[in-house]
């Protein structure tokens, strides 16, 4: 990898300044962002029937941005009060030479960033577990929504279950705290979920349950995949007893804590519960498209800015247009058979 993602030593947060001073990242309902998503891809190796068609058409390579751009617009966010990085895709850990992002990144943490943390389908995981721990990573999140070999072949269409619980094996091999993320899916994982969470919690890892999204073409019906979280937290305490928790992470998910299995359970619940209120986040797609809402269409383009021949001022402009249009909570609805999805973009582009 090249300059600057192998800067020896964390940079001064120089991109965005206004005066000598960088001004946080507040939005017009008074919510701080202190947390960026980044998608470093949009491809992946896996085809999840609710996230992406078989034949899914991925961006050309050049319009993506390279791991050195991908460092300069994470630290342009780290000088306006950025704290914690999630990176993501597509499936980022398919990105060539994505390690050297993390270790680069991963250089600030204890100095101008809290955390660095990844989302990922695991099947990566057995080969990069020991670096993204070497590289200051701490937690990782695991995206599982099933435990029975045929159903993962048919729900993202490539037989890698094996490959996933050996990846999530090693990431607790090498010291990564492993949160299990399932999306709840009516007649698929439905009445798995209870043996799932179960099996998350005896090995160790949280498990945070996700209501399916109208996000891009998928080939299948979208109302026939929801399956409202209130009804299986319903099911769930027929079997076990769950209790209120005061964990809070800065996301959108709620928690209950579960006596019988002694672990942590998450709900995130765009449809049935308040999920736009807290947010403190904002997201970049692999070609600097800055999303400042998942559920919306609102849209600045922060390659141009980074191209620009003023990249400072640029971005800084930028990133005070996505404060000013983000809107105060998505208006996806998941109540329309047959309706086109609520947005043309799949969540691979977006990152989850
Ligand atoms: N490939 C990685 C993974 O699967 O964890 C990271 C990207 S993926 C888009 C991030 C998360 O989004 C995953 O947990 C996935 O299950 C979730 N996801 C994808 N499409 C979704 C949809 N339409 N509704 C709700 N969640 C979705
Ligand atoms: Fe790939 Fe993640 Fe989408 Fe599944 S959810 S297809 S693993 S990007």
């Amino acid at each position: 990898m090249n300059e600057p993602v192998s800067h020896p030593e964390p940079r001064k947060p120089d991109l965005i300044l206004v005066g000598d001073r960088p001004r946080p990242l507040v939005d017009g309902f008074m919510r701080r962002i202190t947390y960026l998503r980044l998608s470093v891809t949009d491809r992946c190796d896996l085809r999840c029937s609710y996230c992406m068609p078989e034949r899914m058409t991925f961006l050309p390579k050049k319009e993506v941005l390279s791991l050195e751009e991908l460092y300069d617009l994470a630290t342009g966010f780290i000088a306006r009060g950025v704290t914690k990085i999630r990176i993501t895709g597509g499936e980022p850990l398919v990105r060539r030479d994505i390690i050297d992002l993390f270790t680069a990144l991963g250089r600030r943490i204890g100095h101008d960033l809290e955390e660095l943390t990844l989302t990922t389908n695991g099947t990566q995981l057995g080969v990069h577990a020991e670096a993204l721990a070497k590289a200051g990573v701490r937690r990782v999140n695991v995206s599982l929504d099933t435990l029975d070999r045929a159903k993962f072949a048919e729900l993202t269409r490539r037989d890698s279950l094996p490959q996933v619980l050996e990846g999530i094996a090693a990431a607790k091999a090498a010291g990564l705290k492993v949160k299990l993320n399932a999306v709840a899916l009516k007649g698929v994982n439905e009445e798995e979920l209870p043996d799932l969470i179960a099996w998350g919690h005896a090995e160790g890892h949280d498990v945070t349950l996700i209501e399916v999204m109208p996000l891009g073409d998928v080939e299948e019906e979208r109302l026939d995949q929801y399956l409202p979280l209130d009804t299986v937290r319903a099911q769930l305490e027929q079997r076990w007893t769950l209790t209120d928790s005061t964990h809070k992470t800065g996301g959108p998910s709620t928690y209950v804590d579960i006596a019988e299995t002694g672990g942590r359970l998450g709900f995130i619940t765009p449809h049935t519960g308040n999920f736009c209120s807290g947010c403190n986040r904002l997201r970049v797609t692999a070609t600097g498209q800055l999303y400042p809402c998942l559920g919306g269409g609102e849209r600045v383009d922060l390659r141009a800015a980074l191209r620009s021949d003023d990249p400072e001022t640029q971005l800084a402009a930028a990133l005070d247009e996505a404060l000013r249009i983000k809107p105060e909570k998505h208006h996806f609805r998941m109540d329309q058979r047959g309706a086109a999805p609520a947005l043309a973009r799949h969540m691979s582009m977006t990152g989850g």
